[in-house]
């Protein structure tokens, strides 16, 4: 192959590349907080795929990893993590880590976060990256189904990374006040992302954007 085909897979090359998908990806189509796209910034994404798209690591999609899942594309994490309003020391709860990167941004962002993933094997190569990159206090991996929450915990924010087929039931009773729940729903081949926002006893609903996720596959999610 010629010089200048493979991209330039040093650690200055991946954060430019980095530093362009912010602005061309993110920046450009609307993600407008500042934290959010700093966070973006900062997490090395490169670190979360498999090495054989490595060099695909900044694309303007999702990528594959084990099991037949995938990493969300960059504009899909910057938005959920926007819609999300992740204030410093906020509890966040994520249901389905794959590769660990929603975390990883997560805990940039100064939230404590708990993750579940029901692929164990994806689940201990999320930890490890996770512990490579230091967010070991930060980020608790769990082993299981994360579609009925952890019933009796309370979060700030609850971000749902796979596809349901209606709002899991269990989940906005887990909100906090003013707490909110970022989930796709739909049919298995496109979704929109719910937004529900916990005033008191009451829960307000807002429908955004379209979206295609992997299944959400458990009690309240798709069946096996
Ligand atoms: N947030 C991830 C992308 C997740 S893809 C990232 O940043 O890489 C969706 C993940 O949800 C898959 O790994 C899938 O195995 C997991 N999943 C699906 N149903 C689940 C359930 N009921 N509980 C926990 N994880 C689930």
């Amino acid at each position: 192959m010629g010089a200048g085909l493979m991209p330039d897979q040093t650690e200055g090359g991946m954060a430019r590349e980095r530093a362009q998908m912010v602005e061309q990806q993110l920046r450009r189509r609307g993600i407008h907080d500042e934290r959010v796209l700093a966070a973006m910034g900062s997490v090395p994404r490169e670190r979360f795929v498999a090495d054989q798209v490595r060099n695909r690591a900044y694309e303007d999609v999702a990528l594959p990893i084990a099991e037949g899942q995938s990493i969300s594309q960059p504009y899909m994490v910057a938005r959920m993590t926007e819609l999300l309003a992740v204030r410093p020391g906020d509890r966040i709860l994520e249901i389905g880590t794959g590769s660990g990167y929603q975390a990883a941004v997560l805990a940039t962002l100064e939230a404590q976060v708990t993750t579940i993933e029901r692929h164990a094997d994806l689940a201990i190569a999320a930890r490890a990256r996770l512990e490579a990159l230091g967010f070991t206090d930060a980020v608790d991996v769990r082993i299981g189904d994360g579609s009925l929450g952890i019933p009796g915990d309370r979060f700030d924010g609850i971000v749902v990374t796979a596809g349901a087929p209606e709002t899991p039931p269990s989940l906005p009773d887990q909100l906090r006040d003013d707490g909110r729940l970022v989930v796709p729903v739909g049919p298995r081949e496109i979704q929109r992302l719910v937004v529900v926002t916990r005033h008191g006893d009451t829960w307000d609903e807002r429908i955004t954007d379209e979206c295609v996720f992997v299944p959400l596959v458990g009690a309240a999610g798709w069946p096996h």
